[in-house]
């Protein structure tokens, strides 16, 4: 490649000169030299004249600038391959405003002063087109200009400070609360002059002065790595298990339990508060709780329930969504257990008498794991129940949700459109959130916007901005979701449609050429439009915003390993329509599925893809069974249809079928 082409392609690629013409780049072109400096050599310094301005052709450097407090250099950016620098210089006159370090062996194109000089004087057009771009500058300068300069190598932050802004705050906005004093907030921040990002901070930080400071975007990036996850950790109390040692410690735990136990029956009602803490932090209830945690994660639960019963305490798990109890536990383990669970998950452990509800993050095996606490008062004691949310995302994915071909194809197709709105419907732990978590995946890249509001958020995604509503602080669905319409989204993940300005919001964000996710509770696909309607959104609002509707359940997988074929009896394969001698699949229990015959659970999926046609009958408002007749005849594949594949696929049994979705209407 000759060094001509070279150099053009590295104008090209200039955001300074990218409004040039060809003929002008040419002339540009003309009259740059390049230079080659070696790693760790200075190509321009801090102070010194501003006599040329660079492009970078290939290699690397590092923007750095002093810390006046220090006298440290920090990294404030670091540029590449057609970034330019030192234009500023060039064209002010002024000193150098920073140094540029090359980081490795670098070659750059030169345009130095008197060239550039000439250049303009010859073609006053470049002068012109390069106007806007320089007012732009000199701006956005003026801004930084007299604004302080923070390394976040050099300082230490509280705990208390960083938890102002919530986390993916400070990621999106790429800010951080650094300090806080005489009612004003340190604020670092990569782009001080991004009125966009305090507005942000405002939402959190109400009523306090704001002292921005230019932190370095790879010194955030550090920060929010390796030192945040550190003092939060330091400043909250969590929780080390790790499964297999729980379990270790498993054997004889109920004898030892009742050894070390000194609470005497009957007498709960008279042990202090003081008592009930120590014993709740005693040895033994320690290794209880996390023993009851650790086999929920062990054996996939994702709820745990603990049930003060008259004559003794139930602990039961809900696995593939079948409660079943785990064990019984003697009444006197009652009040200190439940006291433990609520000092981890940061409850009132001396209110007894009102529900409250908290959770703990736990980091177990590595993984990130949320649990959603609430208690309960009954008759015999509190009932604490644990919703247990992996958020590894691990089992995301339409494929490995989805076997069945055509219904992945048209999901997939659903969400390739560029704008409007899908619903998925099911009732609670139907695996929605799965569906349009892996829908989302599938989605992400980088040059997608991806915005979520969620009530909890059940999975991590990297890339993808995640909102936790809080209603405490009055942040709920529909405040989110008009703040998020100012922030240029594409895709938009609303958790839940549960009121109807939530509902609307949604649909004007898909009218307005937005792809939006959102669950409801309807019954199935046909249903949701009457659900709509009674939540008040406008048929013909309906009609113009919808992409389709993904309607699911879950229902339990055979076990692999011990599954066999059977004959179903004629009863009930009449009632399912089955052909006259079909063949049937169950699981006869074995020890990979503690004796269950199921082992995981797979979905089930009634698709409306809306088409013309029912565009139409929407828009007037038809009546469900109009609306399902006219999908049916469009080519909708019911949930008793989808059921009656995985029957035959052997995924599933009639059991789970009958149990799951209602055959005949
Ligand atoms: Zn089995």
């Amino acid at each position: 490649m000759n060094s001509c082409s070279d150099k053009m392609m590295c104008l090209s690629k200039t955001e300074l000169f990218k409004s040039l013409s060809p003929e002008e780049l040419q002339k540009l072109e003309s009259r740059l030299k390049e230079r080659v400096y070696p790693p760790n050599t200075a190509i321009v310094r801090e102070g010194a004249p501003g006599d040329a301005m660079f492009i970078i052709k290939d290699g690397k450097v590092d923007v750095k600038k002093r810390e006046q407090s220090t006298g440290i250099d920090m990294t404030i950016a670091s540029l590449g391959g057609g970034a330019c620098f030192g234009e500023m210089a060039l064209l002010t006159g002024n000193p150098r405003s920073a140094t540029v370090m090359a980081t490795m062996a670098t070659s750059v194109f030169v345009l130095e002063k008197k060239d550039f000089e000439a250049l303009l004087r010859e073609n006053p057009t470049i002068s012109m087109s390069l106007n806007k771009i320089v007012a732009e500058r000199v701006e956005a300068q003026n801004i930084q200009r007299g604004m302080g300069v923070k390394s976040l190598a050099t300082t230490n932050i509280d705990a208390d400070i960083l938890l102002l802004i919530p986390k993916q705050t400070i990621t999106r906005q790429k800010v951080l609360p650094i300090s806080y004093a005489n009612n004003t907030l340190m604020l670092g921040m990569i782009k001080p002059n991004d009125i966009l990002a305090i507005d942000e901070v405002r939402k959190f930080v109400k009523g306090v002065a704001i002292e921005q400071v230019l932190i370095s975007e790879d010194e955030l990036k550090v920060f929010m790595e390796k030192d945040y996850p550190e003092i939060i950790k330091k400043g909250e109390e969590k929780i080390e298990v790790s499964i297999d040692n729980l379990l270790d410690n498993m054997d004889n735990l109920q004898s030892d339990i009742l050894k070390d136990m000194e609470i005497e029956e009957g007498k709960e009602d008279e042990i202090g508060v003081a008592d009930l803490e120590s014993e709740a932090q005693g040895a033994p209830i320690v290794r209880l709780t996390n023993s009851i945690i650790g086999m929920a994660l062990k054996k996939g639960a994702s709820d745990i329930h603990i049930e003060p019963m008259e004559k003794g305490c139930r602990v039961r798990y809900r696995i593939d969504g079948m409660l079943k109890e785990e064990m019984m536990l003697p009444r006197k383990v009652i009040l200190p257990l439940i006291s433990r669970i609520k000092i981890i998950s940061k409850l009132d452990i001396t209110e007894r008498r009102m529900p409250q509800d908290g959770r703990i993050t736990m980091r177990i095996d590595n993984k990130s794991v949320d649990f959603r606490v609430s208690s309960v008062p009954t008759k015999f004691g509190e009932k604490i129940c644990t919703r247990i949310l992996d958020k590894s995302n691990t089992m995301l994915g339409l494929d490995k949700l989805i076997s069945h071909r055509p219904t992945l194809d048209l999901i997939r197709e659903m969400i390739a459109k560029p704008y409007g709105i899908i619903y998925v419907t099911g009732p609670t732990g139907s695996g929605k959130s799965t569906t349009l978590y892996s829908a989302l995946a599938e989605k992400n890249s980088i040059d997608v916007n991806i915005s979520t509001v969620e009530d909890p958020i059940e999975y991590d995604l990297a890339g993808i901005n995640q909102v936790q509503v809080n209603s405490d602080i009055g942040l709920d669905f529909a405040r989110v979701l008009r703040a998020f319409l100012r922030q240029d989204p594409d895709i938009i993940l609303v958790g839940e449609t549960r009121d109807k300005e939530t509902a609307k919001i949604a649909v004007e964000a898909a009218l307005t050429g937005h792809l939006v996710f959102t669950t409801l509770h309807a019954n199935d696909a046909p249903s949701t439009f009457m659900r709509l309607n009674e939540m008040g959104i406008e048929p013909f609002l309906v009609s113009t915003s919808i992409i389709g509707i993904i309607s699911q359940r879950l229902v339990r997988r055979i076990c692999p390993n011990c599954k066999e074929k059977y004959k179903p009896d004629n009863v009930i394969a009449k009632y399912l329509e089955l052909p006259e001698d079909t063949e049937l699949y169950k699981g006869k229990g074995c020890d990979t599925c503690n004796m269950s015959g199921y082992k995981g659970r797979v979905g089930v999926y009634e698709v409306l893809s809306v088409n013309e046609s029912l565009r139409h009958f929407i828009g007037e408002g038809a009546d469900t069974q109009t609306i399902r007749q006219e999908a049916i005849r469009g080519g909708m594949r019911s949930l008793k249809d989808y059921c009656l594949i995985l029957l035959n696929e052997g995924l599933t049994t009639v059991d789970e079928v009958l149990r799951t979705v209602a055959i005949q209407s």
